[in-house]
């Protein structure tokens, strides 16, 4: 580790799985699930896909658990549950 935890290579985040934080993990329901894509743009760890204008996938190696994505749904279409 460089001295004073200092990180010098530039767009490594891809590298650093904050899945390994999480405790539990969101479920998606697609039938209630509106695209509004709020979820997608809220993510902190940007691991909400979107493909042809609908939300595409979670991905669990960079989804924190942090549960702002079934908070923040419109329609309660994301669910968290236990990993
Ligand atoms: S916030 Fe809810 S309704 Fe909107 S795209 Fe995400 S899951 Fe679908
Ligand atoms: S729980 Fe948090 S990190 Fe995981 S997909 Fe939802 S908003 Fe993103």
């Amino acid at each position: 580790m460089p001295e004073g935890g200092l990180i010098v290579e530039a767009g490594n985040s891809i590298e650093f799985k904050t899945g390994a934080w999480a405790s539990v993990k969101p479920v998606h329901d697609k039938n209630k699930c509106v695209n509004c894509l709020k979820c997608h743009f809220i993510c902190p760890e940007g691991a909400i896909s979107v493909k042809d204008g609908k939300i595409d996938k979670f991905d669990l190696d960079f989804c924190k658990g942090c549960g702002v994505c079934a908070e923040e749904c419109p329609v309660k279409a994301i669910k968290m549950v236990k990993k």
